[in-house]
């Protein structure tokens, strides 16, 4: 997975812009800087420089600076030139560097290979490489201030402390095994029980925190059904519109026919509109519904739509239908919030006939909205608060979890009466070894590829 030749990639968006950036990184850059501008540059020095062609004709005035390893990015050597932000112009000034590079064996960079570098560099942290991912993926300012934290380490910091009272509990116990007739005394007198009690409890409190973290990276996966006409599509433009960030779909994708992003209070909600759940002989609508059932598959939660007016019989029958199709389709524990929309034609009664379970909002007057927003983001499991939130991944809550077993495992050999220091010790390595695998140690090298390679050019 690592090679030691020095890498080069467009670090900028593909597109016109005023500036584009090309970054090298690897061993003895100042060779290729040397050969691209004629002279030796200082470090950490903006240089206004000319790049010619072959033939001596100017590609391009560039600002090229140079950073010399280890005070860099990756740890390496590392020269950034900032072109004029031209694709064709770009792509000059590649094949001109990929030219006199050429002695110095440079080659194109590979999807997330400059962090990779980093990580492996111990610049930055596997969370920390990925909270570079998310905070150019974030998809609502929130997100983007919760990826700026885990960046600067915040969520690497609580997992790093929380291995190190692990460790500090494993040494007492470790140290105490050669000496079984003294098992009992020892949890007592280490108070190991109670350390591991506390280590249990900020491990949920990490746990607590990721799962908002992951809100906050992934969005809400929201599942807009009903019949016909009772108001999805005014319920989707009330709730994109009091919020205004209408968030742009990500690099890459498409954006979805029945699929919108929005935010609400800050947090990502993508919303999949049933009303594009009918069926089609058209074969990209297919597409888009098949991925509709998918995202359902997968939903976090489902907002039933209806009309509080008596609806006719064949309505309510296909309703049903609908209804009972995505509710086969839904993982098991996804909540399900009915809701009755058109409150403001109740007339001065406000019953709601059909289902007073329901929420009674007006997507036309706004009525009740804020309620059921709150509602939303109750079901779905946000706090509420943003205040020193990070971004976290499936893979961490994962790693989480696997966590929080082992210690449990481990609590049952501290209990009385079934007490074994040997597996005692042994489950909080375990529980070790999974936060060591969200900050990197001991994660096997082909994950850790995995991950990198999900990155994209240039970063
Ligand atoms: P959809 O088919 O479920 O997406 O329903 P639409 O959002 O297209 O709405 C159908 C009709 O109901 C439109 O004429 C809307 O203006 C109207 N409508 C939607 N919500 C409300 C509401 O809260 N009150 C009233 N009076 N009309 C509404
Ligand atoms: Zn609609």
């Amino acid at each position: 997975m690592t090679r030691k030749l020095p890498i080069i990639a467009v670090a900028t968006a593909p597109g016109r812009a005023g500036i584009g950036v090309i970054r090298i990184s690897g061993p003895n850059l100042l060779q290729i800087a040397k050969a691209l501008f004629q002279r030796a540059l200082e470090p950490r020095q903006a240089n206004l420089l000319t790049l010619r062609d072959g033939a001596g004709a100017v590609i391009d005035q560039v600002i090229a600076i140079y950073f010399s390893t280890p005070a860099s990015f990756t740890g390496e050597d590392v020269l950034e030139l900032q072109c004029h932000g031209g694709p064709q112009l770009l792509e000059l000034v590649m094949k001109r560097c990929l030219e006199l590079g050429k002695d110095q064996g440079l080659v194109i960079a590979e999807p997330g290979e400059f962090s990779l570098r980093a990580y492996l560099n111990n610049k930055i942290d596997l969370a920390q490489a990925e909270a570079i991912a998310d905070l150019i993926d974030a998809q609502s300012e929130a997100a983007v201030r919760g990826a700026a934290r885990s960046l600067q380490g915040a969520f690497s910091n609580d997992i790093n402390s929380l291995i190190e009272e692990i460790t500090q509990l494993r040494i007492l116990v470790e140290s105490t095994l050669d000496f079984p007739e003294e098992e009992i005394e020892f949890l007592e007198n280490a108070q190991a029980r109670e350390r591991l009690a506390t280590v249990m409890s900020k491990l949920h409190a990490l746990r607590e925190g990721a799962k908002q973290g992951k809100i906050l990276r992934d969005g809400i996966q929201l599942v807009l059904a009903g019949a016909p006409n009772v108001g999805k599509s005014s319920l989707l433009n009330r709730l994109a519109g009091e919020d205004v960030a209408i968030v742009t779909p990500i690099a890459g994708t498409t954006r979805d026919r029945v699929k919108e992003s929005i935010t609400i209070n800050g947090v990502p909600m993508h919303i999949i509109d049933t009303a594009g759940l009918r069926d089609t002989s058209d074969l990209v609508e297919a597409k888009g519904i098949e991925r509709s059932w998918e995202a359902i598959r997968t939903a976090d939660l489902v907002v039933f739509l209806q009309d509080p007016r008596s609806p006719d019989e064949a309505e309510i029958a296909s309703t049903l239908e609908l209804k009972a199709q995505i509710l086969k389709a839904l993982p098991p524990k996804c909540p399900v919030l009915e809701v009755s929309n058109k409150s403001d034609l109740l007339g001065g009664s406000k019953t709601n006939h059909s289902n007073n379970q329901a929420l009674l909002i007006s997507a036309k007057t706004g009525d009740g909205i804020d309620a059921l927003k709150l509602k939303i983001l109750e079901l779905v499991g946000w706090g509420g608060s943003q205040e020193g939130a990070i971004v976290a991944r499936r893979r961490h809550l994962d790693c989480l979890d696997r966590a929080a077993t082992h210690l449990e495992k481990s609590q049952i050999f501290a209990a009385d009466g079934n007490i074994s220091l040997e597996l005692f010790a042994e489950e909080l390595r375990l529980a070790q070894d999974q936060l060591g695998q969200i900050t990197g140690k001991l994660l096997p090298d082909d994950l850790l590829g995995k991950i990198f390679s999900q990155f994209c050019i240039g970063k």
